[in-house]
């Protein structure tokens, strides 16, 4: 499982939402539950910092090859806000860590 936020590959988090679609034009991503989230992740969601959720997701995963940073972060930025807008008003809850078998 990864960060559904920076794909960061360990989560802390869970965040719940409700069912929404993504359309990236060429594709389109349905996002049927809650988000996971890392632990970096989820503290700039609880703290409301959602410039710095962006920032570190385009840290974490530098995007598409190609496409020129500003329409990564804006395309990031968008896919954040649509999870926002879903977000479930309730604590997050824990994820545990699962061991690879
Ligand atoms: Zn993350």
């Amino acid at each position: 499982m990864i960060c559904d936020f920076c794909t960061f590959p360990v989560v802390a988090w869970r965040f719940e939402a409700t069912p929404f679609g993504l359309d990236y034009g060429h594709a389109i991503a349905t996002s049927d539950s809650g988000w996971a989230a890392c632990e970096e992740c989820a503290e700039l969601i609880l703290a409301g910092d959602r410039g710095g959720l962006v920032e570190r997701a385009l840290r974490i995963s530098p995007g598409i090859p190609g496409a020129p940073e500003d329409e990564v972060r804006e395309l990031q930025r968008w896919a954040h806000d649509l999870f926002f807008i879903h977000r479930l008003d309730i604590p997050p809850a824990r994820i545990e860590a699962v061991m690879p078998c």
